[in-house]
């Protein structure tokens, strides 16, 4: 028989520790600690292929788990002494889901169930505290009519509002045993009138409720749209957690909070979190007090007056310090805590591997490769190459004028501005129309993770630095600013204010989430400066990786950005855009109109200097280094106009007729201009183009040679070849131009000739081409146009409901489509490296700066990746970890 349920605490276990998939996260790390002595209140787990079993048996539970939970239970009221239902002194359990990874959309946990008419007396004469066994038990009829039986949990915080506002009181704690007596029977009420039934008496079904809740969420739309959202298969199902309870909220020796090991918004080697006294579960979470700070520097730095718990409970304090201490060497990483503080003993309730920024996790990591608890391998692998982006892109300018509007705390780094929007649903839409918006909110909750999705930063009114709407933001790098209090939203005028200051929906607004100040308006911003930890964390990396990384850059600027971050050449340069310069058009123009070969030879020598000054400039940043110059690529009437405006002018500046150059231009159009007239077919046809091309980027080379001693390796690379004979012919082109430049010049100079690979065919025939290539660069933008048959320019329309209905898993021109691309690139290496062993390969699409689209690279073994100036680090870990990988 399949075991279910396993149990932890009170120095009993049944195994499973660690084993996220089978216990869910929350339940393996409970079982963890209780098994290295930490105390932790005594539970049992129903293990997630429960949940599986659940769904496929039409939602209904085997008689074999009853048996198992009751096993379960008698496990808690041994260790505990108490019995689950007992009038006299009863035990009370928290019902917690708990997927492999934590998961927005989940049922929400449970406390104090197993609380009834009976026994709440019970527990009031057991404790001696009438008022806390009210308080738990007006606690649980909320959250049980709230989470389980789905009920409008807004009129249970009305009457508690009302229950506070009729006797003048503004905090939840100053209302009396009587007065929540009272609330209770209201409470009943409201559950009798909404569930047409009384709230449930009976102890076992109140837990079979929350089990049942616990299982049936995983199938909730919440659930579904954030495993979308994730990539989480809906297979794994969830864990339910059932565990005896402990008090926070037994008075003043009692305490709940939640804790990170080390700063998750800087990385600081600092504890950080935050705590309410006489306070049960959620409530620090919920912004319904103000919770203090754990230790006495953070409470001095923040300028706050009431106690930390270092001074209010510097004995608890010292014990949670020490099982920070214990968690971080056992889990080797930066933990988030959960605990609570019964009449003076400490019980940890929670811990798991905690969500940091990105500069958080760069500071982590190398700090703790640097106190030996990781190795700089591990180190390498810690850090998300993705969320370096957050590091490498702009702040605010701190010299640029700002008006700030108020302050909150700041929540999550970095900076933003956009329009402001006051629900999720207006964010979604005017980021899909292409506005940026700050989401501005009250408080967020799981219903708002689209729009927070879809921001560039967000704003909350409410909540603490560890709200819903922190750790979220923090999870997703945008950066957040919360608890402005001083903000109040009016959802119907679509209005916030700040005192006499209003800002309507739709308004500019910045956010600065380092800071935590509110600006109206744009602000403008300044470019990163890098730390220490991010130059230590890239030698590593570097000393870690196999394959090169070079730069997509035509522009001598782009080019020392790259090389800043690392660059070790130039992968992509593509050379259309020099075309385009106000100085130069008129010479393409003229080539172009041009009604024979000696007409065409005239205009280009008018755009040889400027050409070979364009490389130069780029030679000079980048000697020393190979350097990829493709080779004129775009159909020819992308130079020409389109605006009827336009053509006088233009003709007059060319020296032609308008008529001319309205038939040439005619006479250029195609129906589908991505598989007309372009790439190395352009040089079939004019061959004089690619000569001249190739003699400026010769002449530049020798020309930077003689300057500077240091030699750039041009390679230069024919694009959009289908057949070998193709390339044989421009190769000769090319081979031809050189021979005489070095003539000329009395000096030789290394330089390959290659070939990009971008369609089909050519993949297919890489055996044929690399006789002649001798190298090949992956164009995966236009090989997954080819391939998949779509057109990048009008995906945009479709592709959307591709991947939600999943036939790609992810948009095909962001992550190489492995299974289909990734196979043509896979043939093409194999073949190509069989005729030429040497051959050099390198990718150059987009897919170069996406750490999943590197991974593979790594893995048919392509010499070098190439990306854009600012993902150049991001392709430097990427490759890092993708050779540690294997
Ligand atoms: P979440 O996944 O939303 O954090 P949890 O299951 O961790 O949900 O429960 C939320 C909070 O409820 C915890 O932080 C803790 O304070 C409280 N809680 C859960 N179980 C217990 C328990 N057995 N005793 C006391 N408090 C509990
Ligand atoms: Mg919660
Ligand atoms: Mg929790």
């Amino acid at each position: 028989m399949t075991q279910y349920v396993y149990r932890f605490g009170g120095g009993v276990s049944d195994g499973g520790k660690g084993d996220r998939n089978l216990l869910g996260g929350k339940g393996s790390n409970l079982a963890e600690m209780a098994s290295i002595g930490l105390p932790v209140p005594p539970g049992f787990t129903i293990s997630t292929a429960m949940c599986a079993r659940y769904y496929d048996e039409g939602e209904r539970f085997p008689d074999s788990l009853r048996e198992e939970v009751a096993a379960g239970l008698a496990h808690i009221e041994q260790v505990t002494g108490k019995r689950f239902g007992d009038a006299a002194d009863p035990l009370l359990v928290s019902v917690r889901s708990g997927a492999r990874v934590s998961m927005p959309g989940m049922m929400d946990t449970v406390l104090n169930l197993g609380l009834n008419d009976e026994t709440v007396q019970g527990l009031a004469r057991a404790s001696g505290d009438p008022r806390f066994a009210w308080d738990s038990y007006r606690r649980f009829i909320q959250m049980y009519a709230d989470v389980v039986l789905d009920l409008d949990h807004g009129s249970f915080e009305e009457a508690l509002e009302v229950a506070k506002e009729d006797r003048g009181f503004t905090l939840d704690t100053e209302l009396s045993a009587a007065d929540l007596q009272e609330l209770v029977a209201e409470y009943k009420q409201l559950v009798e009138a909404q569930w047409n039934r009384p709230f449930p008496q009976g102890v076992h079904d109140q837990l079979w409720g929350a089990v049942g809740a616990v299982f049936g969420s995983w199938q909730s739309d919440r659930a579904k749209v954030y495993r979308r959202l994730n990539d989480i298969p809906a297979d794994w199902g969830t864990a339910v957690n059932i565990q005896a309870m402990v008090f926070g909220n037994m008075g003043e020796t009692s305490a709940t909070g939640v804790a990170f090991t080390r700063d998750p918004a800087k990385g600081d080697r600092a504890y950080y979190g935050e705590f309410l006294i006489n306070a049960q579960g959620e409530d620090v979470v919920a912004g319904i007090r103000t919770p203090q700070y754990l230790t006495r520097r953070a409470r001095e730095d923040a300028g706050a007056r009431a106690a930390s718990m270092e001074e209010a409970m510097p004995k608890v304090y010292g014990e949670l310090a020490a099982v920070f201490d214990t968690l971080e060497r056992h889990y080797r990483d930066m933990q988030d805590i959960e605990f609570t503080v019964e009449r003076g003993a400490l019980w940890m309730l929670q811990t798991r591997s905690g969500k940091r920024t990105a500069k958080a996790a760069l500071k982590i990591a190398v700090d703790m490769a640097n106190e030996g608890l990781i190795t700089q391998s591990e180190a390498v692998l810690r850090v998300d190459a993705s969320a370096l982006d957050q590091l490498l892109h702009p702040t605010l300018d701190p010299d640029a004028p700002r008006d700030v509007l108020t302050r909150g705390l700041p929540a999550s780094p970095g900076a933003a501005s956009g329009f402001a929007v006051f629900d999720a649903d207006t964010a979604e839409k005017r980021s899909a129309a292409g506005d940026a918006v700050i989401l501005v909110r009250t408080e967020t909750s799981p219903e708002d993770i689209h729009g927070m999705h879809a921001a560039r930063g967000i704003l909350t009114a409410r909540g603490g630095m560890t709200s819903h709407a922190a750790v979220v933001a923090r999870g997703m790098g945008r950066p957040c600013v919360s608890g402005a209090g001083a903000i109040s939203i009016d959802l119907k005028t679509r209005v916030m204010r700040v005192g006499d200051r209003e800002v309507a929906e739709g308004d500019l607004l910045t956010v600065d989430g380092t800071s935590g100040e509110v600006m109206v308006g744009a602000v403008a911003t300044v470019e990163p400066e890098l730390s220490g930890d991010f130059g230590a964390l890239m030698l590593w990396a570097d000393a870690a990786r196999r394959m090169k990384v070079r730069c997509n850059a035509e522009t001598p600027a782009d080019c020392r950005t790259a090389r800043g971050f690392g660059a070790e050449g130039i992968g992509l340069c593509r050379t259309e855009h020099m075309f385009f310069e106000a100085a130069r058009i008129t010479a393409v123009r003229q080539m172009i109109l041009a009604s024979d070969e000696a007409g065409r030879r005239a205009a280009l020598a008018k755009l040889l200097p400027e050409q070979r000054a364009d490389f130069a400039e780029i030679f000079e940043v980048m000697a020393g280094l190979p350097c990829t110059i493709r080779l004129l690529d775009p159909p020819l009437h992308e130079f020409l106009p389109t605006e009827e405006a336009d053509f006088a002018d233009v003709a007059a500046a060319a020296g032609v007729g308008v008529d001319l150059l309205k038939r040439r231009a005619a006479e250029l159009h195609e129906f589908n201009p991505m598989l007309g007239h372009r790439g190395c077919r352009l040089g079939v046809t004019y061959p004089e183009i690619y000569e001249m091309q190739a003699r400026a980027i010769f002449e530049a080379a020798l020309d930077v040679a003689e300057k500077s001693g240091d030699a750039p390796i041009p390679e230069v690379m024919i694009p959009l070849v289908a057949t070998a004979r193709e390339l044989d012919l421009m190769k000769a082109v090319v081979d031809r131009v050189a021979e005489a430049v070095f003539a000329e010049r009395g000096r030789r100079l290394d330089y390959l000739v290659g070939t990009m690979i971008e369609l089909p065919r050519a993949a297919l025939r890489a055996g044929d081409i690399a006789r002649g290539a001798e190298f090949f660069s992956f164009g995966t933008n236009d090989l997954t146009q080819t391939t998949l048959g779509v057109s990048r320019d009008d995906a945009a329309r479709f592709l959307g409901d591709y991947v939600g209905q999943g036939i790609y898993a992810r948009d095909p021109f962001v992550s190489l489509d492995v299974e289909g691309v990734g196979e043509l690139v896979e043939i093409a290496a194999e073949r190509g490296r069989a005729t030429r062993p040497d051959l050099k390969l390198g990718i150059c699409g987009e897919h170069g700066g996406d750490p999943a689209s590197i991974d593979f690279c790594e893995g048919v073994k392509l010499d070098y990746v190439s990306a854009s100036p600012y993902r150049v680090p991001i392709a430097r870990l990427a490759a890092a970890q993708a050779a540690l990988r294997r």
